[in-house]
Order: structure tokens, then C-alpha cells, then sequence
């Protein structure tokens, strides 16, 4: 599998997982929405028929007769009810009249029995398949084999004239409603979530796939650096190697003139050490990458550490003909790291400023103060650098002209090692630098 492959199937697979769980939530979301929607309408139904039934109830029994026939009475109570056996008359109803202000009157009917649990009495708009005995339970749903559905609720009444200590029923009051407008309502409830779900899952798996692309790029960029990386380290390998392999193979041709012999070993050697300088390099860096942590951090004077470098390098600085001057500030400055790297770290820089400065040209080494940072400069009046390459530069291998930098021998690490310490150091190394004028490299750090 390829690298395009490789990430082209991690982004699917993490857009497919973000899809998935998010589609697990949004279900969950939409059914626990859907629920306490219904219920809600549900209980709200429910509360109103009481009400009604409570309030009928309350006017109605100390109208009601204690013993005889009941129908002569009930036509005087309830002269819009419709009485068992007699013939209807369809006048305003009292449950019209008691369920004024509630949105649909025709919604709900009402029925009257008696304690055999017989019917007596009805409205004239009630469902006509309806059964004329009474169920046990309070609460009761019925299904009609039109499809239609009615809840009727029915409580217990106690005639007008019983003793309040007499518990014996008069009879039962039932309020019921169609199941119509309820029903079309979670309908259309089921329906906005149908239609709404896969549009939001839709949304989800577009959303998903951009995140999941924004979320792989950095991981793509590592992953490509890291292949350039080894790519580098193996063409920066081959080259010494095969330098010393080839010297090898001329000892063994030439005759044993000692000169040769000399200047052959003298190659193997030189190609030798680069070899394991870029093999230390390449450990420091990695270790410096692997370890950032502070806990070794010593104060160290700075002023000592340039005035030693300028001494180290001043020697260097002559055999080119490079005017080193260096100028640190009267009052010890000190800061707070692993001294031996900050060491290597301006070493870089003023190895850097004299290997990339022409013969006859100037390095100048400057320390001072700016608020509560140490400023360390190096400036050099040599060949500069390219403005488009000059945040190139601390990247591992890279060299603003190949062929040049690798002739002089550095192993285009140095100042990825340099950034790496600076970083390590929560210091900021820049640089400043015009194509054959010379750079500057300023590297700041908070003084204690
Ligand atoms: P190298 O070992 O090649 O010097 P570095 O990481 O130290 O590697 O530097 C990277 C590149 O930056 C060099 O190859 C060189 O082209 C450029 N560079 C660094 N310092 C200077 C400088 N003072 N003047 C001009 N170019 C520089």
C-alpha cells in the first residue's frame, strides 16, 4: 500500500467512525426528542379530560336523583344528552358548553351509567361502534375497526341526597375524545425525524470527511518529513561511504608507496569523521527532540560563554583572514540551561558566520540586554541568504546552495540543532539577512 493509499484509507475509516458514533448520538437524541414530545402531549391530553370530568363531576352530583327511575330526571338535567332507548335531540350541548375555550368542541363527548355499569345517557356525537357497557379501569384506549381511536376517562358518581359516610355509587360519569388530531400530531412528529435524520446523517458523513481530511494533514506533513528525512540521512551516508570505499579499493591497487599510503589514510580518515560527526548530529538531534525536558537547567553566565567561543574561533577566524570582534556587556548576564548546549548552539552560529564569509570579510559576536532578555548576535559580512530560503534553513539537511555547503564539510545539521536547543531553551532564534551582505542571527533568551 502506497502512502497516498494508506492515508486515503485511515481518512475513510476515521470519517466512517466519526459518522457512526455521531449517527449513534443523533438517534439517541432524535428518540429521547420524539418520546418526551409525545409524552408530553400525552399528559397534557390526559390532565385536560380530568379536568372536564372533574369539573361536570362537581355540577353534576347534587343534581342527580337518589332512588326511582332515572330517566325522567336525566331529561331534565341533561336535556341535550341523547337517553338509551329514546330519541335524540341535538340541541348545544352541556359538555360543549363546559369545554368552551378548548380548541375543537366537537372533540370530546361525554356518557352517563348507571351502577350496573349500563348506559343511560350519551352525546348525540359519539362514536356510534362504542360499547354500552362500562370498563373496570378509569383509563381506558379504544380501537375501532374504522382505524379511529378514542380515550375516555370515567369517574365515579354519588347521588346529591347520599350522607357523606355513604359510599354506594349512583352511577359513572365517562369523558372521551377522538385519538385523531393526537395521533396526526406524533405523525407528523415521526415524519419531521424520518425526513430530518438522514439529512443530518447526510450533513454528519460531509462534515466527517472534511474534519477527518483537516485532522490527517498534519499527520500527512510529519509522515512526508520524516520520509525526506531518511531519505536525506541515507544520500548523506552514501556519499562518505563511498568515498571510503573507493579509497580502500585504491590502496589495494597501488604500489606501497608510503606517500600514497599516507595520503590515502588521510582521506579514509577525514571521510571517517564525517561519518561519525553526522552520526553524532543526528543523535543529539534526536535526543534534543525526544527530551525537552528543563529539570538539568543551570544558571550560566553568558558572557563567559562568548568570550571563551570568540577565543576558540578567533584562530579559525585568522587562518581565513576574517576580522573577529566580539562585544559583551560590562554586567554578568545570566540565564538558565544546560550549558554545554547553549555552547554548541552559539558555536553553530559563529562557525556558520566565518565558514559563509569570504576571505577579508568581518564576523562581529555582540551580547546585551533588551528589558528582561539576553540578546546574543552574530553578524557576519558574508554571502547571505536567498529571502525565500531563509526559513529553510533550520530544517534538517538544508542547504541554501548544495554543492558549496557540502564541500565545506558541514553536515547541514547545525542549525537544526541550534533551533532544536533554542526550543528547548523557550528561546527565539531569527535571522535577518540580505544575498551578499552578510546575515544576522539574533537568538534571545530570558535572563535571571
Ligand atoms: P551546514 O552544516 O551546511 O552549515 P547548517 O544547518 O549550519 O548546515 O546551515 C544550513 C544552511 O544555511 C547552510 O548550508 C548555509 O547555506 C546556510 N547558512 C547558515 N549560516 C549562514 C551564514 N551565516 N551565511 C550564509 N548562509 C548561511
Amino acid at each position: 500500500m502506497n502512502t497516498r493509499q494508506l492515508f486515503r484509507h485511515s481518512r475513510i475509516r476515521l470519517a466512517f467512525w466519526y459518522a457512526s458514533v455521531m449517527a449513534f448520538i443523533l438517534s439517541l437524541m432524535s428518540m429521547g426528542v420524539y418520546h418526551s414530545l409525545v409524552e408530553s402531549k400525552w399528559w397534557a391530553m390526559k390532565q385536560e379530560m380530568e379536568s372536564i370530568a372533574g369539573t361536570l363531576h362537581d355540577s353534576l352530583e347534587p343534581m342527580l336523583p337518589t332512588s326511582g327511575n332515572p330517566t325522567q330526571v336525566l331529561k331534565v338535567i341533561f336535556p341535550e344528552l341523547c337517553l338509551v332507548n329514546q330519541p335524540c335531540n341535538n340541541n348545544p350541548s352541556m359538555i360543549q358548553r363546559h369545554t368552551t375555550g378548548i380548541g375543537d368542541r366537537t372533540t370530546y363527548y361525554l356518557r352517563l351509567f348507571d351502577h350496573h355499569q349500563n348506559l343511560l345517557a350519551f352525546s348525540p356525537h359519539q362514536p356510534s361502534q362504542l360499547s354500552s357497557r362500562l370498563e373496570s379501569s378509569s383509563w381506558q384506549i379504544v380501537n375501532l375497526p374504522n382505524g379511529d381511536r378514542y380515550l375516555q376517562f370515567s369517574i365515579m358518581l354519588h347521588s346529591g341526597n347520599s350522607h357523606s359516610h355513604d359510599n354506594s355509587s349512583w352511577g359513572y360519569l365517562q369523558v372521551g375524545r377522538s385519538l385523531r388530531v393526537f395521533d396526526n400530531e406524533v405523525k407528523q412528529i415521526q415524519l419531521i425525524l424520518l425526513i430530518g435524520f438522514p439529512i443530518a446523517l447526510t450533513l454528519v458523513i460531509i462534515s466527517g470527511w472534511g474534519l477527518s481530511g483537516v485532522a490527517m494533514q498534519p499527520i500527512y506533513q510529519s509522515y512526508k518529513q520524516q520520509q525526506q528525512f531518511t531519505a536525506n540521512v541515507a544520500h548523506e551516508l552514501k556519499t562518505p561511504l563511498a568515498s571510503l570505499l573507493a579509497t580502500v579499493e585504491a590502496v589495494n591497487r597501488v604500489e606501497n608507496n608510503r606517500q600514497n599510503t599516507r595520503t590515502l589514510l588521510n582521506t579514509i580518515e577525514r571521510q571517517g569523521r564525517r561519518l561519525s560527526n553526522l552520526i553524532t548530529d543526528l543523535l543529539l538531534l534526536t535526543s534534543l527532540e525526544q527530551n525537552s525536558s528543563q529539570k538539568q537547567f543551570q544558571p550560566c553566565c553568558l558572557n563567559d560563554l562568548i568570550n571563551d567561543l570568540t577565543e576558540e574561533f578567533l584562530e579559525l577566524a585568522v587562518s581565513k583572514n576574517i576580522d573577529l570582534t566580539c562585544d559583551v556587556c560590562s554586567t554578568p548576564i545570566h540565564t538558565l540551561g544546560n550549558e554545554s548546549e547553549l555552547y554548541r548552539l552559539v558555536a553553530n552560529l559563529i562557525a556558520n558566520a566565518i565558514q559563509y564569509t569570504p576571505n577579508g570579510g568581518k564576523v562581529y559576536i555582540s551580547l546585551n540586554t533588551d528589558q528582561k532578555k539576553a540578546i546574543i548576535q552574530v553578524q557576519d559580512t558574508g554571502i547571505g541568504i536567498p529571502d525565500d530560503q531563509q526559513h529553510r534553513i533550520f530544517e534538517r539537511f538544508y542547504r541554501v546552495n548544495c554543492d558549496r555547503a557540502r564541500k565545506t564539510g558541514g553536515t547541514g545539521l547545525g542549525l537544526a540543532i541550534a533551533s532544536a536547543i533554542a526550543k528547548k531553551h523557550q528561546a527565539s532564534l531569527t535571522v535577518e539577512s540580505i544575498i551578499g551582505k552578510g546575515s544576522s542571527f539574533k537568538l534571545g533568551m530570558v535572563i535571571i
